[in-house]
């Protein structure tokens, strides 16, 4: 297995951006919660939380909604954590990543 830098993936990987992309209502730095048949009153008010500076989310009502932002696609897919990593790498299309982690392997030709 190769070790990817998962706080460099992070960092290229915005919450909100991420959020957003799943299809979650975002405002300001607020969201309706994904587990929508824990909060069966659809016009309650946003329960999820994003912190853009730790990249972090939780939900107010849902003691197991929260984490970081491959948590949030764990949580919102139910998937794997690896599944939700590749798709975070895919995401930035390695453009860093594989900078980094094929630098200085020797591209043979
Ligand atoms: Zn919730």
């Amino acid at each position: 297995m190769e070790e990817i830098d998962l706080k460099e993936l992070e960092r290229a990987n915005p919450i909100i951006q991420v959020a957003i992309e799943w299809g979650i209502k975002v405002r300001g730095s607020m969201g309706r919660c994904f587990k929508a048949d824990r909060h069966p009153d659809g016009n309650e008010e946003s329960t999820l939380f994003f912190n853009v500076a730790k990249n972090s989310f939780f939900c107010k009502s849902c003691a197991d909604v929260r984490g970081s932002v491959i948590d949030l696609i764990c949580q919102h897919q139910g998937w794997e954590r690896k599944k939700a990593v590749d798709w975070l790498a895919h995401r930035v299309e390695f453009d860093q990543l594989t900078q980094k982690l094929y630098h200085g392997k020797g591209k043979k030709k």
